[in-house]
């Protein structure tokens, strides 16, 4: 039986570990499907953590906190979980392989996955050319045209990182303004290779047998079609999150989520079920930064140990 199961390895989920195993919980286990970090883990450059005054990547940057949390005993089982469960005080938690594992309390942070723009194309070229990940497929375009799609933080920053490697990176956005922060929008125009296709939307991905050959793109203004020559078509339309392990046999949430599916909480990370946290990209009104699911992940660590005192 183990005091509490931590769902997910991102930033939330590893301070979680770390206040909770610090704090004084000896059974604290940490399901992670992959190696721990989290989706960040997939970003060329973070400015913004507190105190890392050089620009990391974020494989860089989450490197050394698995290690800080073993020191405290945090166990890592690399295992997916399907579904958590409730009965009688105790959370049962089916993993993948079918295993069943009891715990007195459960954190889910298991964070967000990007979204599908719903493109044409989009599913038949995925892994041929379509990418979510700049970190890792930009270099195959190396001095090749590829095509970013978004008008978030997201797409902004990747764009930036792509047009350092490529020869041409073409932007497109839905809408004639970002929505990613200025300083964002203001470094990317520093690019004379990004080149901004506004108030465009995408249309259809082209390809062949080898994949990606093109992305045709619609003026919202004149509805005028035309395809962009490009190899790669790079996804940022925003994340969905995932909830999935919440979901009951009768296909209900084992607690309150709202119409997004993000997980309803309290400034104490408490869900309406005793016993049952949330933290990070997962709960209502996340900001979506490192450092906001690692304060998460600390306030549900803390919640943990006071509910089982
Ligand atoms: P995640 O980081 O998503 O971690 C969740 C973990 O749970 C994952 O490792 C996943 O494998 C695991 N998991 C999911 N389901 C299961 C399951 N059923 N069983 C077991 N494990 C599971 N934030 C910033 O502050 N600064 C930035 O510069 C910045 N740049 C970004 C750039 C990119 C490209 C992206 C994608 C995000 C960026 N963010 C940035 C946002 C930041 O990464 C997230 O806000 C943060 O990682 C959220 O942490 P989390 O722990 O809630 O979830
Ligand atoms: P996001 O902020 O939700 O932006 C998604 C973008 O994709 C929007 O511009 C949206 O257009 C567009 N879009 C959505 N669906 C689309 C579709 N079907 N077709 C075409 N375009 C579509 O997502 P994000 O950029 O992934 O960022 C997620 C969160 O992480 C944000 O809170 C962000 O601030 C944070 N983040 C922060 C940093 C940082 O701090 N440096 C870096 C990355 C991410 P509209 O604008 O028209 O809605």
């Amino acid at each position: 039986m183990l005091d509490l199961a931590i769902i997910g390895g991102g930033p939330a989920g590893l301070t979680a570990g770390l206040y909770a195993t610090r704090g004084g919980l000896e059974n604290v286990t940490m399901f992670e499907k992959g190696l721990p970090g989290g989706q960040i883990t997939q970003s060329s450059e973070i400015e913004n953590y507190p105190g890392q005054l050089e620009v990391v990547t974020g494989m860089d940057l989450m490197e050394k906190w698995p290690e800080q949390c073993q020191k405290f005993g945090l166990k890592h089982d690399m295992s997916e979980v399907s579904n958590v469960t409730k009965k009688d005080e105790i959370f049962t938690l089916t993993l993948g392989s079918g295993d069943k594992i009891e715990s007195k309390t459960v954190l889910i942070a298991t964070g967000s996955v990007p979204k599908p723009a719903g493109i044409k194309g989009e599913k038949e070229f995925f892994g041929k050319g379509v990418s979510t990940c700049a970190t890792c497929d930009g270099f195959f375009y190396k001095d090749k045209d590829v095509a970013v799609l978004g008008g978030g933080d997201t797409a902004v920053e990747e764009a930036i990182f792509l047009a350092n490697i490529c020869k041409t990176v073409y932007i497109i956005h839905r809408r004639d303004e970002f929505r990613a922060s200025p300083h964002e929008v203001e470094k990317m125009n520093k690019f004379d290779n990004i080149i901004q296709v506004m108030s465009h939307t995408t249309e259809e991905i082209i390809g062949d047998a080898m994949g990606v050959i093109g992305v045709v793109v619609k003026d919202k203004n004149t509805q005028e079609t035309k395809t962009l020559d490009v190899l790669g078509a790079f996804i940022f339309v925003g994340r969905d999150v995932l909830n999935q392990t919440l979901i009951q046999e009768d296909g209900s949430f084992l607690c309150d989520v709202n119409p997004s599916g993000e997980v309803i909480v309290d400034l104490n990370m408490k869900t309406s079920v005793d016993g049952l946290f949330a933290a990070g990209d997962i709960r209502i009104n996340a900001p979506k930064q490192v450092v906001c699911a690692a304060g998460d992940g600390a306030t549900a660590g803390i919640g943990a140990i006071s509910y089982l005192q």
